[in-house]
């Protein structure tokens, strides 16, 4: 089993749609879309959803004003400020204090000291991971909810549960839509892949997001591939940005043209090879040379 996951610097490069057309184009494939806090893969693919279960990232804290002797302990104590001294009476007091749900990190430390135990401290369902099946093969994704957190932990979970459905059915390839930037869930969205694809464009900042991104995978010692997107806009760029790739020890797999038929695959929720277009050929030639390299690495050839 291989496990590629396409990911970029920033949001709207045009990395999901690279991953649709790559599950179009694998003969077996199980895809997951592991960009929890914008998961948008779903609007292409058309999932129908055959599993879906709650996601706990974790427990948080709530004063029980009945329970609550005021004594002002927690808020003391807690240090994200998430304490405030505005909850309703009991008969005992007149306010108790009261946690913002939002504000509280879950660490658990002033259920662990309040005297009266007036604080549950529970899990609470952050998200949900589904398990579906599309038109090119199994997917698994998620919904995180608004405001909620944790979503490295479920960006793992999607992971995991992807290429254990892949063991299961003796698919080869697992596509992961990884998170953008250089945050926690990128990081949960990389850690022991065998390939990553980094999508950019010719922009400075496509430039600037490929040394950051590139940093981190060179990091975790993770095989790297660069494709440039869009890339006729600015061709001294996509140079550049290639030279660049080529000087950290990066392949550069291909580049994929400006086409307006993009977005109109988009909009018929296609991707991009399932609309003939120039751009079409483009992504068909960068997954037929990524997925030579993942054979060479499955007979044990190092690039
Ligand atoms: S520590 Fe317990 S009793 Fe004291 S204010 Fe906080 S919740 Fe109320
Ligand atoms: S669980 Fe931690 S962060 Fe949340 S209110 Fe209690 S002390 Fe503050």
């Amino acid at each position: 089993m291989k496990e590629l996951v396409i990911i970029s610097g920033k949001g709207g490069t045009g990395k999901t749609s690279i991953v649709a057309s790559f599950a179009a184009l694998a003969d077996k494939c199980v895809v997951a879309d592991a960009d929890v806090d914008a998961a948008d893969l779903h609007l292409v693919l058309e999932p129908t959803i055959v599993h879906r279960e709650d996601f706990s990232g974790g427990s948080r804290a709530r004063i029980m004003p009945q329970q609550c002797t005021a004594c002002g302990k927690c808020e003391e104590i807690c240090r994200f400020d998430a304490i405030t001294y505005d909850g309703p009476g009991n008969g005992k007091v007149d306010k108790t204090y009261r946690i913002d749900p939002i504000a509280c990190e879950g660490c658990g430390v002033c259920a662990y000291f309040c005297a009266e135990k007036a604080i549950e401290f529970a899990p609470v369902v952050n998200g949900q991971l589904f398990v579906s099946e599309t038109r090119c093969g199994p997917m698994v994704h998620a919904k995180l909810g608004i405001a909620e957190e944790n979503s490295g932990k479920l960006v793992s979970l999607v992971r995991t549960r992807a290429k254990a459905i892949a063991q299961e059915r003796g698919i080869d390839w697992v596509l992961i839509d990884g998170s953008p930037g250089i945050g926690c869930p990128v990081i949960s969205s990389i850690t022991g892949a065998d390939h990553v694809l980094i999508v950019t464009e010719p922009t400075l900042s496509g430039l600037h997001d490929l040394e950051r991104v590139s940093d981190l995978t060179r990091h975790f010692g993770i095989e790297t591939q660069v494709c440039v997107n869009k890339w006729d806009l600015n061709g001294d760029l996509t140079s550049e940005i290639e030279a660049q790739a080529r000087q950290r020890g990066m392949r550069v797999a291909g580049r994929v043209r400006y086409d307006q038929a993009v977005t109109k695959a988009q909009i018929h929720a296609q991707a991009i090879v399932e609309h003939e277009c120039e751009a079409a050929d483009d992504v068909r030639d960068l997954w037929s040379n990524i997925r030579a390299i993942g054979d060479k690495h499955k007979h044990g050839i190092r690039l």
